[in-house]
């Protein structure tokens, strides 16, 4: 085992970290108030290279191992949590399914420009009335020809008025339940197309999230994504990445509550000595070193997983419910920890409060994850070799099929 970070890793995580202090935390206020999504910050990360950082660098993306990604996530969410997410889509729950799933033409066509940041991806698995329960989408994809014809409706979805690209998930055979779910490849451009955001959110309001509506929209058949009813393992998969990435963001949300109640608690005083000094409050110090702590090593531990080529489901979602749980723990003792303070925008830690609800519901909710966890334990679930796996780091030029 080996617990410390590459001088690349450690260049990245300076990288993003000056890039947060300089480019997020100045404005973030503002666009939080305003619910404004600023989509320079991507052009920005783009022009850093950090659209594509755990993508091989013959699909346009930095070659780098999948921790760096983590490290990006982790930086990136002690800014806001709105930029991780989209990282979280964009690079975990789209481009890295591409990587895993895209046949050379699709890679070619999609994953390319999206991992160099020309274009932007994003995911659509959950609908009005199927969120934890997948297979409960009405959403359809129907053959005509060399093509599909797709009818339905998602909702949640981020970056749902800047994505270029979405994965949507939708039945191609209802009566086969989950197994007759497909994913397909959809354009914005395509016709029949639409979104709408997303207004009044807790949270993440400097991110953009809403709707998106096929009116048979006219895919063609090439945009189908590995095979017909492979829907389901496709969307599970793509959440094992997504779940490593809000799982490592979070980590990034308890840094900025540990860095902002320590400051604090230097700052204020009560009953004659700094609030430090006050047991209960290192309780709630203590807390957050402890779960930013376990959190990091749970998130590593994936990637170290995800880096070997092997399946991760049972740690993702470890990593995962653990970090975000700690996550949201911390910003409300970060909140506790400035008093009536905490309770107003003039701290920042009302901000994270709101933001950390969102991935304790997003990406398998917490019971989601506690009824994983012991159907693991019981032996109820085993995780399987799948068809195409997340190609191991480093890269070699068999595993990206050149
Ligand atoms: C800010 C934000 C961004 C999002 N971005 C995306 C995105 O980009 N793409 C996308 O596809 N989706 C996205 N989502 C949607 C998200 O993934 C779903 O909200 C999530 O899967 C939960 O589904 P639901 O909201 O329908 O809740 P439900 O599934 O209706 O759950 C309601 C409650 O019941 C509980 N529950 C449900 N089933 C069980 C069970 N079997 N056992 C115990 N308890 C259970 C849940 O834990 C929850 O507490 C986003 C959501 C948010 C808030």
């Amino acid at each position: 085992m080996n617990f410390s970070l590459t001088e690349e890793q450690d260049a990245v995580r300076k990288m993003v970290r000056s890039f947060v202090d300089k480019e997020i935390l100045p404005y973030i206020q503002e666009w939080d108030a305003q619910g404004h999504f600023e989509r320079s910050v991507m052009t920005r990360m783009a022009d850093l290279d950090l659209m594509g950082v755990c993508i091989p660098e013959e699909y346009g993306g930095t070659g780098m191992d999948y921790n760096t990604l983590a490290i990006v996530c982790d930086e990136l969410e002690r800014g806001d949590t709105a930029f991780r997410t989209a990282v979280s889509v964009h690079t975990g729950l789209n481009s890295m399914t591409l990587l895993q799933w895209g046949n050379e033409e699709q890679k070619q066509k999609y994953l390319v420009p999206q991992a160099k940041g020309e274009k932007i991806g994003a995911f659509g698995l959950t609908e009005p009335n199927a969120g934890s329960d997948v297979a409960a989408m009405q959403t359809t994809a129907v053959k005509d020809g060399d093509a599909y014809i797709l009818n339905g409706q998602k909702t949640w979805i981020s970056l749902c008025d800047v994505a270029d690209h979405f994965l949507v998930f939708a039945y191609t055979d209802k009566s086969q339940k989950h197994k007759g779910i497909s994913c397909f490849i959809v354009e914005r451009e395509f016709v029949g197309f639409s979104s709408k955001a997303i207004k009044g959110k807790l949270g993440i309001r400097a991110g953009n999230t809403g709707e998106i509506f096929f009116d048979n929209v006219r895919i063609p058949a090439a945009n189908l994504l590995g095979e017909e009813g492979e829907g389901f393992k496709i969307a599970m998969s793509a959440l094992d990445n997504g779940r490593f990435t809000v799982a490592a963001g979070a980590c990034g949300l308890i840094q900025a509550c540990l860095e902002e109640s320590l400051k604090y608690c230097h700052e204020r005083s009560t009953f004659g000595k700094e609030i430090g000094k006050h047991q209960l409050v290192q309780q709630m110090i203590a807390k957050m070193v402890s779960g930013l702590e376990t959190s990091r090593l749970l998130v590593y531990r994936v990637g170290w997983l995800k880096n070997q080529g092997k399946r991760n489901t049972r740690e993702t979602s470890l990593a995962k419910w653990h970090a975000c749980d700690a996550a949201f723990e911390a910003a409300c003792d970060a909140v506790q920890i400035h008093g009536a303070y905490g309770y107003s925008n003039e701290y920042p830690v009302e901000r994270f409060m709101r933001n950390a609800k969102a991935p304790v519901i997003y990406e398998g909710t917490r019971e989601v994850h506690t009824v994983m966890q012991a159907e693991y334990a019981l032996d109820y679930r085993q995780d399987k070799v799948l068809r195409k796996m997340l190609p191991a780091w480093p890269f070699s030029e068999e595993t990206v099929e050149i």
